[in-house]
């Protein structure tokens, strides 16, 4: 399966499939060098798929290959520093591709690489977890600093997206969950038959492990994105929504260390309930709770922790302006609107949250 984006100029494929890596060596032609970087647990999980994209050089082409670890500490400006100066160093020049094999992590940050080596090289995408199928698409790449996360970076397009579904079978539980709350807001933002579709489809934790039908709802999940980030490609407007749970994400993910999908969900839980607080919606709180309980993500952290620091992260979000918080809500499932919340409505819906979760 095939999606291109539909941007003015410069558009890019994205091949969703099982396999898919057999599709590389066509965006490769016309380098002199091929760079990949690789998450080194990826590489242990599936040696003969490095093998099988080391096969898509030519002889004359000149191939490196960078092994970075598959954690948050590798988007740093240390790792930054020592891949770009290892590729200087041996003389790179413009004429390069870098390839990222690898998580969201891998794919942030050889992105940011790509774009700020020599002023810019290309790169393709070939995103390994669930949740990338969010990060790989979009162009958003960057790094952490000790001041937050991804506050150092750039909007660079891919040439090429490569999503090979091979990979996915390795993932660990909590990995699929991670990036399943991905995948469960993209549907949120899509409608209430997409909402409908994707938890019959995953109605417990049996049919989610085995990924029951997943590449339909990756497929979707990546529609759903790009149609937003087509139309909003620097975030002024729409492309805000995909912040959806998010806010609260953020701060719990931060003050918790729990995985980024993990916090994801528990913030849409609770944008649920400053929903039905600000906007008088009347969602089901209990079923959301009940449904992601039995998914297994991890609610209770919410119990360990207070509301003050948390609300003190949320302000500090890169999204919020000085007035207060702007939260993303759905005034209905598929209806998102960006809405400040005063302060005290947001402590209200804590306590709601620590309440249905107690
Ligand atoms: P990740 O890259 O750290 O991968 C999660 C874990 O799974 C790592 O331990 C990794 O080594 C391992 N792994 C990767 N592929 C595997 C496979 N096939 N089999 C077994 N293990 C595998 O994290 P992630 O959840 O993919 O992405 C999170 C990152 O994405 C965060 O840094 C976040 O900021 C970023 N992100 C970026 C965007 C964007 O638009 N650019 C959007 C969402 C998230
Ligand atoms: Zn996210």
């Amino acid at each position: 399966m095939q999606l291109m984006t539909t941007y003015k100029e410069d558009n890019y494929p994205i091949i969703i499939q099982h396999n898919a890596l057999t599709e590389l060596n066509q965006f490769l032609t016309n380098y002199r060098d091929v760079v990949f970087i690789i998450d080194k647990n990826v590489e242990h999980a599936h040696p003969n798929k490095l093998n099988q994209a080391l096969s898509s050089i030519v002889p004359e082409q000149i191939t490196h290959v960078i092994r970075i670890e598959g954690s948050e500490q590798s988007k740093s400006f240390e790792v930054y520093q020592s891949v770009l100066e290892q590729l200087l160093e041996k003389g790179i020049t413009r004429n390069t591709c870098i390839v990222a094999i690898g998580g969201g992590v891998t794919g942030d940050f050889s992105g940011f690489v790509a774009a700020t080596l020599l002023r810019g090289v290309d790169f393709i995408q070939v995103p390994t977890t669930i949740l990338a199928h969010d990060s790989s698409v979009g162009g958003k790449v960057g790094i952490n600093t000790p001041q937050g996360k991804n506050l150092v970076g750039a909007f660079y397009r891919p040439s090429a997206v490569i999503y090979d579904l091979d990979f996915l079978t390795s993932l660990p539980y909590t990995e699929i969950t991670s990036g399943y709350a991905e995948v469960y807001k993209h549907a949120l933002l899509n409608g209430q038959a997409a909402l409908n579709d994707i938890e019959l489809n995953f109605p417990d934790r049996s049919s989610l492990a085995a990924l029951h039908h997943l590449d339909d709802f990756l497929l979707k999940g990546i529609e759903t994105k790009l149609n937003i980030v087509v139309a909003d490609e620097h975030e002024q407007g729409k492309r805000k929504f995909l912040n959806l749970g998010h806010t609260f994400g953020h701060a719990i993910e931060y003050h918790e260390k729990i995985a980024h999908g993990h916090a994801v969900m528990i913030g849409i839980l609770y944008q649920f309930i400053v929903s039905n607080l600000l906007l008088h919606t009347n969602y089901d709180i209990q079923h959301f709770k009940d449904y992601f309980k039995q998914l297994d993500y991890p609610l209770e952290v919410v119990l360990n922790a207070d509301f003050e620091p948390l609300l003190e992260l949320m302000l500090k979000d890169k999204k919020n302006d000085k007035n207060g918080i702007q939260m993303v809500l759905l005034s209905s499932i598929g209806n998102p609107v960006v809405h400040h919340v005063d302060n005290d409505v947001l402590a209200e819906a804590f306590t709601q949250l620590q309440n249905i979760i107690k």
